[in-house]
């Protein structure tokens, strides 16, 4: 490295101020990557993390990769806590980790030690790829991970800068990495032979599907394809290395996910065609099916024959679940306007869905079949956004992020965690059609026994009054309250005498 630069404030981070970290990495040589990340996952009304670590995507998705170590570049809180989270979700595989102190930092001495820790990783016979991943520091540092060895032995080494100052959301992370491997496969794939995909059959005609999804899912998708001829590709992010190329093989990629902004572009450049939005209930997947069937040149009578064999099955799968609930959306996966979109058809009132993700181009299909029901779509999303939205709309249920649980619960809403309950069951076809019902049912069921708690439990453990060991409300101490506004005033003035 030959930044002999200061390093930021490596205490700075998540709350050292996004201004100064971009700076910083800019001064580092950084401005190409700052650049790309601005363009790709722009920003706003809220742009820093209101989630986990950002970084969190890319890690997820590079252990989730077989023959694929993952090595982290970052301060040690940051990875700490990283490693903390990608084992609760039950990673089971080791995450390398190089580092540092200012010392090397500002030497280059830490881009030493990970091109060191990658030349001992790259084992041809353990790994397909090692991909290393610059956190805040690193990347406001300039540590250049672009100048680590394309390949050792036929072991492909990946660098990438994911700070929490230019990716906005873990969701957007994970495309960062899997836009990274699509492209180093890509260029692989157009330089000659690749190894041939596991799954591979000459001949077949697939639909790339982009996104994390319900297992299931894709099993669904594949039903509702095979009329028109069609299969599905291996997903992105991809689940092994020879997977990309499959991928990139696909007739048509199918953007259920609309955020993969780098994974898209590296499927245009390999000439595929996109189709965003999802086959969510009936009219979602009638226009799902035209629209993929068009893009893959398949006849329509055999369109038509695709929708004949699903449409029925997945209205009469509706009809005989209905939902009759005002509900409000929000969360950071991706899917949360097909989620919307599914409920509406189902019967429920859907005043609200917030989204932590960027509008795209993808969704637009689906924002403007909400807008037209009278959804009000929200992209990048804040917390405060998505709770006033919720205070205001006093849904039956309210589907959303930790935080937005939390505050519901304590409002007497009913309230479902969006990734581990909506997530966490089919959403796509028939299998989605009825998926939701049951769960809308029985959290609606408990609203009145949950207004009945909130005034049994009222102030007890909310936010002055919270803690073990009082026998009963806590008070506070004579004057405290008075001395604390004086306090904040002194400093206000003060502050205001100086100028910032
Ligand atoms: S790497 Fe993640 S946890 Fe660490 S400072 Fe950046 S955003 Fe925060």
């Amino acid at each position: 490295m030959d930044g002999a630069l200061p390093p930021p404030d490596t205490g700075a981070g998540c709350h050292g101020g996004r201004e100064t970290m971009d700076a910083a990495a800019r001064a580092a040589g950084k401005s190409a990557t700052m650049d790309r990340l601005t363009k790709d996952y722009p920003r706003g009304p809220h742009d820093q993390p209101q989630s986990m670590c950002p970084a969190f995507g890319s890690l997820r998705v590079g252990l989730r990769m077989r023959r694929v170590a993952t090595i982290l570049s970052g301060s040690a809180c940051c990875v700490y806590g990283l490693t903390f989270t990608s084992h609760f979700y039950g990673a089971k595989r080791s995450v390398g980790y190089v580092p540092f102190n200012s010392e090397t930092l500002v030497t280059g001495k830490l881009f030493e030690d990970i091109r060191e820790a990658v030349q001992l990783t790259a084992k041809p016979e353990d790994y397909d790829a090692v991909v290393v991943i610059n956190l805040c520091v690193p990347t406001a540092s300039g540590v250049p991970l672009d100048l680590l060895p394309k390949q050792i032995d036929g072991v492909r080494i990946i660098g990438i800068d994911v700070p929490g100052f230019g990716v906005p959301t873990h969701a957007e992370a994970k495309d960062v990495l899997a836009g990274a491997m699509l492209r180093y496969a890509r260029t692989e794939a157009e330089s000659g032979p690749v190894a041939r995909p596991t799954k591979y059959v000459e001949g077949e005609r697939s639909i790339a599907l982009v996104g994390e999804l319900f297992p299931a899912d894709p099993v669904g998708i594949g039903m509702l394809l095979a009329p028109m001829g069609l299969t599905v590709a291996p997903q992105t992010p991809a689940r092994e290395w020879r997977d990309l190329y499959a991928a990139l093989d696909c007739v048509t990629v199918a953007a259920v996910h609309p955020f993969y902004t780098a994974s898209l572009r590296e499927f245009t450049a390999a000439g595929r065609p996109i189709v965003g939005s999802g086959p969510v209930g009936v009219e979602g997947t009638a226009a799902w099916l035209d629209a993929i069937g068009r893009s893959a040149g398949v006849s329509s009578d055999l369109i038509d024959a695709a929708k004949a064999r699903a449409l029925p099955a997945i209205a009469a799968a509706m009809a005989a679940n209905p939902i009759k609930a005002r509900i409000t959306v929000s969360g950071y996966e991706g899917s949360e306007l097909l989620v919307a979109r599914l409920l509406i058809e189902a019967g429920a009132e859907v005043p609200y869905v917030g989204t932590a993700c960027p509008r795209t181009e993808w969704s637009n299909a689906d924002r403007e079949w909400l807008e037209a029901r009278g959804t009000h779509v929200q992209y990048r999303a804040s917390l405060e956004q998505d709770c006033a939205a919720m205070m205001d709309a006093k849904p039956d249920l309210a589907l959303g992020t930790t935080p937005l649980v939390q505050k519901a619960k304590e409002l007497g809403i009913p309230a479902l965690y969006f990734t581990n309950m909506v997530s966490a069951r089919p959403l796509f076809g028939m299998m989605g059609a009825g998926s939701m019902a049951a769960i809308v049912a029985a959290q609606t069921k408990g609203r009145e026994r949950f207004s009945r708690m909130v005034s049994f439990f009222s102030g007890v453990g909310t936010p002055d009054g919270a803690g073990y060991g009082f026998a009963g409300k806590p008070v506070d101490p004579p004057g405290f309250r008075e001395r604390q506004k004086k306090l904040r005033a002194a400093q206000a003035k003060a502050l205001e005498a100086v100028g910032t």
